[in-house]
């Protein structure tokens, strides 16, 4: 059991987050763990002790009502389950951590109670790929991705990046998260002081040269260049949490991989991933690109054989994605 309890543990370690779900689920295991060695029957945990676990005060919440056991805790775990049973699964584990609640009709001294459970890690089986014959009828059939992320350092950085991405992912505190925005301003700020400068000299009044025509493209050029290049796509990481990488952090032979970004509180966490499924339809890896020009700011899984047809939705969190047809 401590084994299994451990596992959740370090699964939550390997995805940061600062969500309710997870920090709920953080304090159940770590409760659970300082009692891994007795009975079930005492590894359990009022919503009481679980929110003072978590270091919520109790007098300005309701326990029950901020666990929210239903709508969002059962949710939370339910959705993010296949990650917990692939992470037992790579761990050589038979069993994996499951979060259950021990319901009761009420009266004083009958509290509902939660606990870690042990759960059978589930047989590969081979209906998890549904083959579909006719792609006539796929409207009866779902086709769906299932997505795989690649183990964190998997992917190889180019040298440009590798010192940044020594084990697949770099943590901020938050004197480097201000840092990047000041380097991210500075940047900005002498764009538009390049640009101005060129804009006065070019006022005065003279006969025009083809420098004098350089000097107006590159009016525009150079914010336009700063913004599109260095500004918008940490803009976006920061606004979307996952990007498609530039082929410039990455190896040179990688194939399209993904900068994610998990935060914890103050800590920020950017990793170098790759998330890819097998394509339902004909059998090629689907890898993440960006959605444009049909699906706008949005990440969506296209198959390396029919990258324009074969083209699913993605979804972080459930790591499964839909054939995507509106057209
Ligand atoms: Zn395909």
């Amino acid at each position: 059991m401590r084994e299994v309890i451990q596992c959740l543990i370090d699964w939550l370690d390997s995805e940061p987050s600062d969500e309710k779900g997870h920090r709920i689920l953080r304090a159940l295991a770590q409760e659970s763990l300082k009692k891994a060695g007795f009975d079930e029957s005492k590894r359990r945990f009022t919503a009481d002790e679980i929110v003072a676990a978590v270091g919520v005060s109790i007098e300005t919440t309701d326990p029950k009502k901020w666990i929210d056991w239903p709508g969002s805790l059962k949710k939370y775990c339910e959705t993010r389950e296949p990650q917990i049973i692939e992470f037992a699964r790579k761990r050589g584990l038979s069993h994996y951590p499951q979060p259950d609640r021990k319901s009761t009709k009420g009266g004083p001294g009958r509290l509902t109670t939660f606990y870690i459970k042990a759960e059978p890690v589930p047989e590969i089986t081979e209906e998890d790929h549904v083959v579909v014959d006719d792609l006539a009828g796929s409207n009866a059939v779902e086709l769906k991705a299932n997505y795989q992320m690649t183990e964190l350092g998997e992917v190889k950085p180019s040298w440009l990046a590798s010192w940044l991405f020594r084990h697949g992912q770099v943590e901020l505190r938050q004197w480097h998260v201000w840092g990047l925005l000041g380097w991210l301003a500075t940047i900005g700020v002498f764009a538009v002081l390049i640009a101005y400068a060129g804009w006065l000299s070019l006022s005065v009044s003279r006969p025009v040269t083809t420098s004098d025509l350089t000097l107006l493209i590159s009016i525009f050029v150079i914010p336009y260049g700063a913004w599109v290049t260095i500004i918008k796509p940490w803009i976006l990481l920061l606004d979307d949490r996952i990007v498609v990488a530039h082929e410039l952090f990455t190896n040179f032979y990688e194939q399209s991989a993904q900068f994610e970004l998990l935060r914890d509180g103050d800590l920020r966490v950017i990793r170098l991933v790759r998330y890819s499924a097998a394509c339902p339809i004909c059998g090629a890896t689907i890898y993440l690109e960006k959605g444009e020009p049909d699906y706008r700011r949005r990440l969506v899984g296209r198959c390396y054989e029919s990258p324009r047809e074969h083209v699913f939705s993605f979804d972080r969190i459930t790591r499964c994605g839909r054939l995507m047809v509106d057209r």
